[in-house]
């Protein structure tokens, strides 16, 4: 893994096991901010981090969501009832579903089914007035760097990246991808793209990585997990995987599918490209590791592309 800059600190939030999702905690003289803040049940780990770091918690100026999807904001009001000073920046998009998450529950309920409440728990409400939209371009300062936020759709239409001024990282939650430390043993590095429903949108999700590419950070931190250490290469992974995911959809469109048989045919489709992949990067899929690390992480993708398609045979 890319060493992390000295003032930006990497925080585990155990979800499922350790090394799947973190928060980022950048430190700033005497203020700081979180980026990303998983679910309710890291809160604790992420609030002793901060403390061990020689703070309080009434000098976190902003909690920062990079989209709602439950393992990046699940945490958000548990966290700020810790962090009396702090203000939530999300996307505008997001904002409504952080001052009411009754919708965004109802979703994730359906994607999750009977494991939601122990990887979640309970999703509270954030008051109105703690919670600040960020437009495409506009930044917040937080002690000597500005943070800049990018309007980056495709993943999710609520979805932001940060760049950070100082240390020229870009905070890319699921923007650009996921890269497991687990995943890293073969000869090239395996980065694989989520095409989350409800809303996977293939020419934005490509769009908004190209986007992150030209602003040439020399950091690119991601939420599922850590520095990624392959910025062109990965790019053209997590491209080449959008795209056959969005073949997948529209295959399935084509035929006609429906429930089952759409959700099947998605299945099979999406852990042919992976297999694919792991193959070119020289990984096993029969090997236990690489089977749970890569292969058991499909069902949102799949799902993603089974919305889309149903999505194509409407339009
Ligand atoms: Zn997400």
């Amino acid at each position: 893994m890319v060493e992390s800059p000295e003032s930006i600190v990497n925080i585990d939030g155990h979800y499922y096991y350790p090394g799947r999702a973190g928060s980022y905690l950048i430190i700033a003289g005497d203020e700081a901010a979180f980026v990303d803040n998983n679910t309710r049940f890291s809160v604790p780990n992420m609030m002793q981090t901060f403390e061990r770091e020689g703070f309080s918690p009434d000098q976190v100026r902003y909690c920062i969501v990079t989209h709602v999807h439950l393992d990046h904001s699940g945490g958000t009001a548990e966290l700020m009832k810790h962090c009396p000073n702090a203000t939530v920046l999300c996307h505008p998009k997001a904002s409504p579903h952080i001052i009411d998450p009754s919708k965004l529950v109802a979703g994730a309920r359906v994607v999750y089914g009977d494991i939601f409440d122990e990887l979640y728990g309970e999703i509270e409400a954030v008051a109105e007035e703690r919670v600040q939209s960020m437009d495409d371009g506009t930044t917040a300062e937080l002690g000597e760097r500005t943070l800049t936020f990018y309007d980056t759709p495709g993943h999710a239409r609520h979805h932001v990246c940060i760049h950070d001024s100082q240390t020229n990282t870009l905070f890319s939650g699921d923007a650009f991808g996921l890269m497991y430390q687990q995943l890293q043993g073969g000869k090239h590095p395996y980065m694989n793209y989520v095409c989350a429903p409800p809303t996977f949108e293939p020419t934005k999700a490509k769009a908004s990585i190209e986007r992150i590419l030209a602003l040439a950070p020399d950091h690119i931190g991601l939420t599922h997990f850590g520095f990624c250490t392959a910025h062109e290469e990965g790019a053209a992974m997590l491209i080449r995987n959008i795209d056959d995911a969005e073949q997948v959809s529209i295959k399935a469109a084509e035929l006609g599918l429906q429930g089952d048989a759409l959700q099947q045919f998605c299945d099979e489709g999406v852990l042919a490209y992976i297999k694919k992949e792991l193959a070119y990067c020289g990984l096993d899929i029969h090997d236990d590791a690489v089977n749970q690390w890569a292969v058991n992480e499909n069902q949102v993708t799949s799902q993603g592309c089974a919305v889309l398609a149903t999505r194509l045979q409407k339009a």
